[in-house]
């Protein structure tokens, strides 16, 4: 699954030099060129993953996932022609003509409930009382409900129900729902790669399937690295914070289909990151969060150039410019991909929506991997200072046939309330100063009203 050396290539063909270690790279104010584009960073991680394997699974336990196999049905739906109707099943022929006035008087000689087989054949001049849903009996063609017969009438009136006046002329095969008219036996009915929805459940066990081949939930290690997180739960000692990345990485993976694997906080030293690590084994990939950055204390990166090998990149991006990427060797060549998120909360969240999310989607074997994007008016304007592309967190409302999108407040990355508020986020690209209110944004939508988490 994964392309061990992968980054190290890239870093071959730009040049030879790691980009992200060019001492020139820092600054503020002007175009770094030593930053990965959005799109580079993207391809260079999504060349890492591919589709997991299958497993079999009730059919309510795979909503969200991905059908590993083609369905095609073992039987026909409905397996009988039946009934559409509560009424009366003859031959079509006999019935020609009929009215209010000149109704066709015919013996009845059965009935027939869903759930049952009939026992009789309609013969000329007969007809058999038969439920929605039963079995339609043989010599029948048509069925006539009871509001087109004198039923209710002799109901009222005590009298038996061994005869029946039929006041209508109905069309040949009517009411009548023909064996296969849904699915025919053999029929591909869900093709491989289907999402499996309420529908799809529900064709699944109309199809008498219990169990399922879907394309398994990948599972993602997660780990906070710093000497000031404190975990929630506990009081907040002097120059502490509580861990929230650890719960809005979580969150992030359980709603793209992942199974998250919480690890903990690994303070900033060998032993204690060492340490963490070893429970990534058997993940499928591994996020953590913060200690990438160029500024930061060396010793994140130190332990994950020792036990794998990892890119630290600069990507042309707000928030979340640093980034790492690479694999923890697992050894027989079980690598597991690595993504290093930036520590701050709404970069951490924001490099999950970009890169982490799209990896997940991949390996559930999803093929739409990117979110809903939608264009619309920006109410307030959103400022790029420095040549890299602005995500702004917005609320977006539907107005008047129009998307208007308004920034959710201060946009520090450390303002993790304001990606709260937020249902999408508006692009301000690389090479443009800003976007005014009144001017035409791409928006990622990141939730569509309640979005269900599959
Ligand atoms: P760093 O990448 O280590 O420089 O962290 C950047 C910022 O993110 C710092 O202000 C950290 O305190 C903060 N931060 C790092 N990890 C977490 C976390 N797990 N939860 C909340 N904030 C964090
Ligand atoms: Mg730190």
């Amino acid at each position: 699954m994964t392309s061990h050396n992968h980054g190290q290539h890239h870093g071959d063909r730009h040049g030879g030099h790691h980009v992200p270690e060019n001492p020139h790279s820092h600054g503020h104010g002007h175009v770094d060129e030593d930053m990965l584009s959005v799109e580079e960073a993207y391809q260079r991680i999504m060349a890492s993953f591919r589709t997991l394997e299958a497993e079999e699974k009730p059919l309510l336990e795979c909503i969200g996932q991905v059908l590993a196999e083609d369905i095609h049905s073992p039987l026909a739906l409905p397996p009988l022609a039946n009934s559409g109707m509560d009424g009366y099943a003859l031959r079509q022929a006999d019935i020609a003509g009929a009215s209010k006035e000149t109704p066709s008087n015919l013996a009845v000689i059965g009935i027939v409930a869903a759930g049952q087989m009939p026992d009789k054949e309609v013969q000329a001049g007969t007809a058999i009382r038969i439920m929605t849903g039963a079995p339609v009996p043989g010599g029948a063609d048509t069925v006539v409900p009871f509001e087109e017969t004198d039923e209710v009438e002799r109901k009222r009136d005590g009298k038996p129900l061994d005869h029946v006046a039929i006041f209508a002329d109905m069309p040949l095969g009517c009411n009548v729902r023909p064996a296969g008219e849904d699915v025919s036996i053999g029929t591909l009915v869900l093709e491989k790669g289907t999402v499996v929805r309420a529908a799809e459940v529900g064709v699944l066990a109309s199809l008498g399937l219990d169990k399922v081949k879907v394309i398994r939930r990948p599972v993602v290690a997660v780990l906070a690295t710093g000497d000031e997180l404190e975990n929630t739960g506990t009081a907040l000692t002097g120059g502490k914070i509580y861990d929230s990345n650890s719960f809005s990485v979580a969150a992030s993976i359980v709603a793209s289909g992942g199974v998250p694997r919480l690890l903990g906080i690994a303070r900033d030293n060998l032993e204690d990151l060492n340490g963490k690590l070893e429970a990534t084994a058997g993940a499928d990939l591994v996020v953590t969060s913060a200690g990438v950055s160029k500024g930061d204390y060396d010793i994140v990166k130190d332990v994950l150039n020792q036990r794998g090998e990892m890119n630290f990149w600069s990507v042309r991006m707000r928030p979340a410019k640093p980034l790492a990427f690479g694999h923890l060797s697992g050894g027989a060549g079980k690598d597991i991909p690595l993504m290093g998120l930036p520590g701050n909360p709404v970069s951490a969240m924001v490099a999950f929506e970009m890169f982490a999310r799209p990896a997940i989607r991949t390996m559930l074997g999803k093929t739409r991997l990117p979110r809903p994007l939608v264009e619309g008016t920006l109410t307030a304007p959103i400022f790029n200072e420095d040549g890299r592309r602005v995500y702004a967190r917005v609320e977006v409302e539907f107005i008047d046939g129009d998307y208007r999108a308004t920034p959710t407040g201060p946009q520090g990355s450390n303002i993790l309330t304001s990606m709260s508020r937020a249902n999408g986020l508006a692009v301000c690209p690389e090479d443009e100063r800003r976007k005014d209110a009144g001017d035409r944004v791409q928006i990622i939508m990141l939730d569509w009203n309640e979005e269900v988490l599959v």
